[in-house]
């Protein structure tokens, strides 16, 4: 975001004069200006991206993020803001000169409502703090992703963020009920209401999802909430390959409604994986493609998958291969397949992210031509990976949203 530019002379100097005046509002040990202190904050999570910043600063409450705004807008200089730095598309990552607004502190939780299913988070509450929260009462928030620990509401709001359950809750669009946000310069540009039936004229809070930081800062969030299920049932297929893949899924879709979770991972992912995580194969052979899916609820949903597998006509098919697990270890087990392929590919080399969406019946024909378009070959997922891990500055900022 970007109040106005930087005047012809600004240089350190002012920088370390609207420290002085940030330090008056958060507190001098909020205001960060040692460049070892701050290579954390203008690094994005792949290592791939590497900015720079005049200063970090990082408010309290949303009084303070609205005073630091308005200094920052005054000395005419550009904010990013920035959650848990777990984006994948480098949008929180300042370059030279810009301040750096961290949301880290703004970590309350408010009280949760059990008949609404709601709860309000400050935007630097961590996932796997708010799932900690709701665990108590029986509840959860329905997206879930595998940089839990570090990133937070704000920024799961701001990006939209997906993660492995889209299937049957959606996204954060679909939980984000309404925010307090800020504008550039620390005016209120949203209110927060408390109710889950509204129809009163144009949603703006709904504008700030998916806004990653260009509208305004979200500092608090009413979000909905779901019971949490007492059992899950988890399936990990090896399959034939991607058209088959997308058949069992079509298949299961009619014969199971409530199905929560639908992930594909093709061999040479799961063999990163495995190599990086040092796991057993999960399955007696290896298969071009694997299917991760997940129903729950009450206890005995597995039964009802495995029969739903049969009735796809899975059960006898000498292609195909199934790990099973309804136990929490079992199932965090047979999941890690997935949630760890992130990790595994930045551990592989610094990885080219793209955040694609594409109609689901046209991901065989996708996967088939991105390969020939990398290497001009089937092998492109495994030799993409191996490009050597090397810290750069970023030439151009990468797309917000790829096409
Ligand atoms: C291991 C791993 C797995 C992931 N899995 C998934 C996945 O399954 N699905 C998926 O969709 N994404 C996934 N992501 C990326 C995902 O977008 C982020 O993890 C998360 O949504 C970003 O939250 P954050 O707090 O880290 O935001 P940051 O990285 O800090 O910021 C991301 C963007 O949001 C903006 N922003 C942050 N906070 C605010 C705020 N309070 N107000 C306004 N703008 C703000 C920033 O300016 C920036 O543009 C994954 C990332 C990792 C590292």
């Amino acid at each position: 975001m970007s109040a106005a530019p930087v005047p012809d002379g600004a240089g350190a100097d002012a920088g370390h004069d609207l420290a002085d005046r940030l330090a008056r509002v958060v507190g001098a040990g909020h205001v960060l200006l040692d460049p070892a202190v701050t290579a954390g904050y203008v690094r994005d999570w792949t290592g791939r991206w590497r900015g720079g910043c005049a200063l970090v600063v990082r408010p309290g409450d949303e009084a303070q993020t609205a005073a630091v705004l308005a200094e920052v807008a005054a000395a005419g200089r550009r904010v990013v803001v920035q959650g848990g730095n777990t984006g994948l598309v480098a949008g929180g990552i300042p370059e030279a000169g810009d301040v750096l607004l961290s949301t880290t502190r703004l970590t309350r939780i408010g009280p949760v409502d059990p008949v609404a299913g709601t709860v309000v988070a400050e935007a630097g509450v961590t996932l796997a703090a708010l799932q900690a929260h709701l665990r108590p009462h029986g509840l959860e928030l329905p997206v879930d992703l595998a940089a839990r620990d570090s990133c937070t509401v704000g920024g799961m709001a701001a990006t939209n963020a997906g993660g492995i359950r889209v299937l049957l809750d959606g996204m954060m669009r679909a939980q984000v009920l309404s925010v307090d946000a800020l504008s550039v310069d620390g005016r209120p540009l949203v209110r927060l209401h408390p109710l889950v039936k509204d129809n009163t004229g144009y949603s703006l809070s709904a504008l700030l999802v998916g806004s990653e930081g260009t509208l305004g800062v979200i500092t608090r969030l009413l979000l909905r909430v779901v019971p949490r299920p007492v059992s899950r049932a988890v399936v990990l297929l090896g399959l034939p390959g991607l058209p088959a893949t997308l058949g069992v899924l079509a298949a299961l879709r009619v014969r199971l409604p409530q199905l929560r979770a639908a992930e594909f991972v093709d061999d040479a992912t799961l063999r990163l994986v495995l190599a990086h995580t040092g796991e057993p194969d999960p399955l007696p052979r290896r298969h071009p493609a694997h299917l991760v899916l997940e129903l729950a609820g009450a206890p005995g949903r597995l039964d009802e998958l495995l029969g739903a597998l049969a009735g796809a006509g899975l059960g006898d098919d000498p292609d195909v291969d199934v790990a099973a697990a309804e136990d929490v270890a079992g199932a965090r087990r047979l999941w890690g397949h997935r949630d760890r392929v992130t990790e595994s590919v930045a551990a592989a080399g610094v990885p080219h992210k793209l955040d694609v969406s594409i109609p689901a019946m046209r991901t065989a024909e996708f996967v088939a031509r991105c390969g020939e378009l990398a290497v001009g070959g089937a092998a492109a997922p495994a030799v993409l990976l191996r490009s050597p891990r090397r810290r750069q500055h970023a030439p151009e900022r990468p797309g917000r949203r790829s096409p």
